[in-house]
């Protein structure tokens, strides 16, 4: 049977002309994608929505609300939603989706391009079209997923991995969902579809991510408290570790401990995860309430903070749920409870 999609369109470089966001007309823009990719018609039936047109360095949380709200808003008309996105934020949107949208049991595949649609030699179309059939599976793949370059990854463990190629993404810490060549290889891993959808939930706003560096002053942290920061992720060194002689990082992480201010460890590695409890510095950083993120990605931590400091979450709520899988964005490494 002919399956639903809806193709959702938020902007990136896919839609360009030029160099810049334009407003784009509904009928004409469809009508390009429709001419410049008329096999769409062959693989759905396609129905498609500009919700907005934004270079995804633009993109607030308050849109990225907006694309889960409409979702949401349209999941019993659709087999599967295909979301076009710029590339540059587009792994912070599919983690913040993967969690709103806790309890899929459609797809929800975001993919985008390098170059705009409209090039000859250009990646857009593909993109599009694989995103399309694999929303269009016949056994449905019921993730929050990125499509590009030939893999389908998880949403919440994708990164952008690079400006110019066309494989620009990865997911580090867990193999793809499905690779698209002769034919769709699906994964093993691919989760079950879920019972019921969550109900929406916000993206709180307030969150910086911090990269330690040797050298780096405690100081400089501290400042932070002073502004309205409610959760910090600390991207440590290695295994999750941070210095504890010469500028120690200690006094930031009691500082906050004493603010009830989460901090989450991330590792600054591509591959593996945190295991603070190897080394002397994450050992403190955790005895001083640090809450370790396994082998998320930060893109995947600041989202799942996002979502819990949404819904007002305290301290303990978040180290609670960041040790819960939520859309399969950790993976629980040996030696960890
Ligand atoms: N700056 C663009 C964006 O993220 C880049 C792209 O789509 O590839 O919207």
């Amino acid at each position: 049977m002919t399956k639903k999609l809806l193709l959702m369109h938020t902007g990136g470089t896919l839609g360009m002309t030029g160099n810049r966001p334009t407003p784009l007309q509904p009928e004409a823009y469809a009508s390009t994608v429709h001419r410049f990719v008329p096999e769409l018609r062959t693989i759905a039936d396609v129905d498609f929505e500009i919700l907005f047109n934004l270079d995804s360095s633009d993109l607030q949380p308050e849109q990225v609300e907006q694309i889960a709200a409409h979702v949401h808003a349209r999941y019993r008309d659709y087999d599967g939603f295909v979301i076009i996105h710029g590339t540059d934020t587009m792994a912070y949107s599919a983690a913040a989706l993967a969690f709103l949208l806790r309890g899929l049991a459609k797809p929800v595949i975001l993919t985008g391009s390098q170059r705009p649609l409209s090039e000859v030699r250009s990646d857009a179309k593909s993109n599009l079209i694989a995103a399309c059939v694999l929303a269009a599976e016949t056994v449905p793949i019921p993730e929050v997923a990125v499509f590009f370059g030939t893999v389908l990854l998880r949403g919440c463990r994708t990164t952008k991995v690079h400006t110019v190629h066309l494989d620009a993404f990865a997911s580090p810490n867990c193999p793809p969902l499905a690779h698209v060549g002769l034919d769709v290889e699906r994964g093993t891993h691919i989760r079950s579809p879920g019972a019921v959808l969550a109900p929406l939930g916000t993206l709180a706003h307030d969150i910086v991510a911090m990269r330690l560096l040797p050298g780096l002053d405690s100081k400089h942290l501290l400042g932070l408290l002073s502004q309205p920061v409610r959760g910090i992720v600390l991207e440590a060194f290695g295994l999750g570790n941070i210095p504890v002689r010469g500028r120690p990082i200690e006094p930031f992480l009691r500082a906050a401990a004493a603010r009830n201010l989460p901090v989450v460890l991330t590792t600054q590695c591509l591959f593996g995860g945190v295991r603070p409890e190897l080394y002397e510095g994450g050992r403190l950083a955790l005895t001083t309430g640090a809450i370790a993120a396994g082998d998320m990605t930060v893109e995947a931590a600041a989202m799942k903070l996002a979502v819990l400091l949404g819904a007002e979450a305290d301290v303990n709520t978040v180290r609670r749920e960041f040790a819960v899988d939520w859309a399969g964005e950790r993976t629980h490494l040996p030696g960890e409870a």
